[in-house]
């Protein structure tokens, strides 16, 4: 795997830093609030691992996986694969996000779960890319690990035709390895 690197972007210490001064945030964000803290699947797996352990508030844990179709009009169309099932009605909710591109699955996921009528929903993504956001989304994560320029990244749960999740660190892969 490490051979397909081009260039680490993100160090598994860099990571892990940032990681840990998001939950000194969020544990007092969410202290008495008994958060539900939502991940979205897959890429958020390992993200999720270890924020979780870092917001040391009693909380609930739940998981939604959806995927996106892009059309030729490139309004990207979302579709539920695994729905959350916790009842999240007057609940606080912290979704956790593995990179924040176009914005299109993020929407999508903040009006599916504005529906349930929560008492509060934020939004924790480990990567946001602004330059990639289409046109017309307006959204905005309320915590950011770090903000990325536009490449293709890969590791620490991202994933390029299902590989290379399990490296610890965000990296670019080496154009020869898209073969
Ligand atoms: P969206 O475009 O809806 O904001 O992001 C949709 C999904 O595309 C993300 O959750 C992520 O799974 C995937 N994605 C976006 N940018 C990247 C990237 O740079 N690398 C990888 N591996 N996946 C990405
Ligand atoms: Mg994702």
């Amino acid at each position: 795997m490490e051979k397909d690197i081009q260039e680490v972007m993100l160090t598994e210490a860099q990571i892990q830093a940032r990681i840990e001064e998001l939950g000194k945030i969020l544990t007092e964000e969410y202290r008495d609030k008994n958060p539900v803290v939502l991940g979205v699947l897959k890429g958020v797996v390992i993200f999720y691992a270890d924020m979780i352990r870092k917001i040391n508030v009693p909380c609930q844990m739940d998981f939604m996986w959806v995927s996106s179709y892009e059309g030729t009009d490139s309004t990207g169309s979302v579709v539920v694969k695994r729905d959350i099932t916790t009842d999240i009605k007057d609940r606080h909710v912290l979704i956790l996000e593995d990179i924040f591109d176009t914005g299109n699955s993020l929407s999508f996921i903040y009006d599916h779960l504005m529906k349930k009528e929560p008492a509060s929903l934020k939004i924790c993504t480990l990567l946001d890319k602004p330059s990639r956001r289409k046109p017309g989304v307006t959204l905005q994560a309320d915590y950011v690990g770090f903000t990325i320029p536009n490449a293709f990244v890969v590791g620490y749960g991202l994933d390029y035709n299902e590989y290379y999740r399990n490296l610890p660190y965000v990296g670019i892969l080496k154009p020869e390895a898209y073969t």
